[in-house]
């Protein structure tokens, strides 16, 4: 994707165009996170039965197609081998047995999550 810097699942990020969709602001002098107006969420169904909840900016939403799914589940695999990366107590072999379980998984479908659309926030 050109002018972007990741090309992986981010929490809080847009799964198409990679644009940060959370901020940081001190609440009661605590760090909160808050998501910006622009921040949705949409739902796979994956091929071994689970569901994965991806972040996407509403503009990209509106855009998204089946076309866009094998592109969105690289990115999400992606996302998990950066996440390993930080597992630092996880032997290499368990890294390794993880990515052969789950960086195969293919999007089936879109979940219709419209009855929990006020889940988050
Ligand atoms: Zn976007």
């Amino acid at each position: 994707m050109l002018g972007n810097t990741i090309d992986y699942d981010k929490f809080g990020h847009c799964i198409k165009c990679h644009r940060n969709l959370i901020v940081e602001q001190i609440i009661d002098q605590k760090p909160t996170k808050r998501f910006l107006p622009d921040y949705s969420e949409k739902e796979y169904i994956l091929d071994d039965g689970s569901r994965m909840r991806v972040a996407v900016c509403k503009q990209c939403k509106e855009t998204l197609t089946d076309k866009d799914t094998p592109y969105i589940m690289k990115t999400v695999i992606a996302g998990w081998k950066k996440e390993l990366e930080t597992l630092h107590h996880w032997t290499e072999e368990k890294k390794e047995k993880y990515m052969d379980k789950y960086g195969k998984l293919k999007i089936v479908k879109e979940s219709d999550g419209s009855h929990n659309k006020n889940l988050h926030l």
